[in-house]
């Protein structure tokens, strides 16, 4: 092993998370295709292998020193970029079953070749706007836990996201710096969307220190018809 995998390893197992070496092996895998595929298309801004292992890998799979992941067998993943948080989650915890919604194309054609390349079972990557791809019947008040890092807003994001929960279940949005305020502006939308806060867990990344926030939010009941709006408008005029 590497130092970073052995940290990586390491804290993982403290918190946990016992990776054996094939789950080590498809970190490793997929922090190489990340930076080989980084050169044609614009995937992460961070490609040193100390940061991707704490800034994404690590990152990702924090929401597990948080909930239980094996309450969960679904896990819808919108606005996915470079497969964060779902696919380290996924690797860690391979029972999930695992469906990512991202609007660039691209980015879906690679997180397809890592999920290929990696041999992982039971993901799907699908192209689209969560405001489109929130209605489908077979993706709606569906999945047992929703998650988004890095998307958007709360206010926005809580319509973009809260349609593919199932009623009881769980939607975890993921930040950097205190989204105190944003949880405050967000009141009014998680109640159009049948849905409560629940609380905000905090954490420091280990190397640099930097703060990340988990938000969850519990879904009571069904999303109503007249959500999501049309594509643009949960962010451009979010339910204040
Ligand atoms: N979650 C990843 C992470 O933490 O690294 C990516 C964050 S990136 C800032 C936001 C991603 O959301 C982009 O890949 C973008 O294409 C996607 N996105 C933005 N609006 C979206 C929408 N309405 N529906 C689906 N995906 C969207």
């Amino acid at each position: 092993m590497n130092p970073t995998e052995t940290w990586f390893a390491e804290l993982l197992k403290e918190r946990g998370v016992a990776l054996t070496p094939l789950q080590l092996q498809q970190f490793q895998r997929y922090f190489e295709l990340l930076v080989e595929w980084n050169e044609k298309m614009n995937l992460t801004g961070i490609t040193d292998r100390e940061a991707v292992y704490e800034k994404h890998f690590y990152d990702s799979v924090t929401l597990s020193f948080f909930m239980r992941m094996d309450e969960f067998a679904s896990i819808a993943d919108i606005g996915s970029g470079a497969g964060f948080p779902s696919l380290p989650l996924k690797i860690c915890f391979p029972h999930l079953k695992v469906t990512i919604v991202d609007s660039l194309n691209k980015r879906i054609q690679f997180l397809r070749h890592v999920v290929e390349t990696l041999k992982l079972e039971n993901v799907s990557c699908v192209h689209g706007r969560a405001e489109d791809i929130g209605r489908m019947p077979e993706l709606r008040d569906a999945f047992d836990l929703v998650t988004a890092r890095a998307v958007a807003r709360l206010s926005g994001l809580n319509e973009l996201c809260l349609p593919f929960a199932k009623k009881g279940g769980t939607f975890a949005a993921m930040k950097g710096s205190d989204p105190a305020e944003e949880t405050q502006e967000a009141k009014r939308s998680l109640r159009e969307l049948k849905s409560e806060y629940r609380e905000t867990h905090h954490l420091k990344l280990p190397f640099e220190q930097s703060d990340r926030h988990i938000i969850i939010i519990r879904k009571l009941a069904e999303t109503p018809s007249k959500y999501p709006r049309k594509v643009g408008l949960p962010l451009k005029q979010p339910i204040l």
